[in-house]
C-alpha cells in the first residue's frame, strides 16, 4: 500500500505530465505516455477502470497507479468534461430576434429618456442663469446710481487738484 503523501506525490505529478508531456492513444484505454524526467522513454498505460496499469518500473513494483495512469485519467476526464461543454452549449439561450429588437427599442427609448432629461436639465440651468441675471441688472442699475453719487466726489478731487495747484 502506499502512503497518502505517495499518492498524492504521484497525483501531482500525473498532472503535470497530463499538461507537459506528450500522450498518445493507441487503442481504446491504450495509452503511451512520453517521460517528463527520461528522455525518449516512454510507458504504456492500460486505463482499465477496474484495474489500471503500467509498464513503468513504479507501478511494476507497487502495483499501485502511477503518475502515468494518473496523468492518463486526468486526460480522460478532460475529454469527458469537453464533450460534456459541447453537449451542453445548444441548451444556453440564443438571444432571438423579438428579443434583440425589443433590446433595440429599450435602448432607444432610454437614449430619447435622456435626451429629455438633458433638454430639462439644460432648460433648469438656463432658469438658474437667467434669475441672477435680473438680480444683476437690478444691481447695475443701482451701480449706476451711485456712480452719480459719485460725480461730486470726481468733480472734489479735480478742485482740490486744481486748489492744490
Ligand atoms: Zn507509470
Amino acid at each position: 500500500m502506499l502512503r497518502d503523501w505517495q499518492i498524492q506525490r504521484r497525483q501531482h505529478d500525473g498532472l503535470e505530465i497530463a499538461n507537459r508531456a506528450k500522450i498518445e492513444r493507441k487503442r481504446e484505454n491504450a495509452y503511451i505516455v512520453s517521460s517528463l524526467t527520461k528522455r525518449k522513454t516512454r510507458y504504456t498505460v492500460i486505463a482499465d477502470p477496474n484495474n489500471p496499469t503500467c509498464t513503468c518500473p513504479d507501478h511494476e513494483m507497487h502495483q499501485e497507479p502511477c503518475k502515468h495512469i494518473y496523468a492518463v485519467q486526468l486526460l480522460i476526464q478532460r475529454e469527458q468534461d469537453d464533450k460534456a461543454s459541447i453537449t451542453t452549449l445548444p441548451q444556453v439561450p440564443r438571444p432571438s430576434k423579438p428579443t434583440y429588437k425589443q433590446n433595440w427599442t429599450a435602448y432607444i427609448a432610454a437614449q430619447m429618456n435622456e435626451t429629455n432629461e438633458f433638454q430639462a436639465m439644460l432648460y433648469d440651468l438656463v432658469q438658474n442663469i437667467a434669475e441672477p441675471e435680473r438680480g444683476q441688472g437690478a444691481a447695475f442699475s443701482k451701480g449706476r446710481s451711485t456712480t452719480t453719487g459719485f460725480r461730486p466726489t470726481s468733480k472734489n478731487r479735480a478742485c482740490r487738484r486744481s486748489c492744490g495747484n
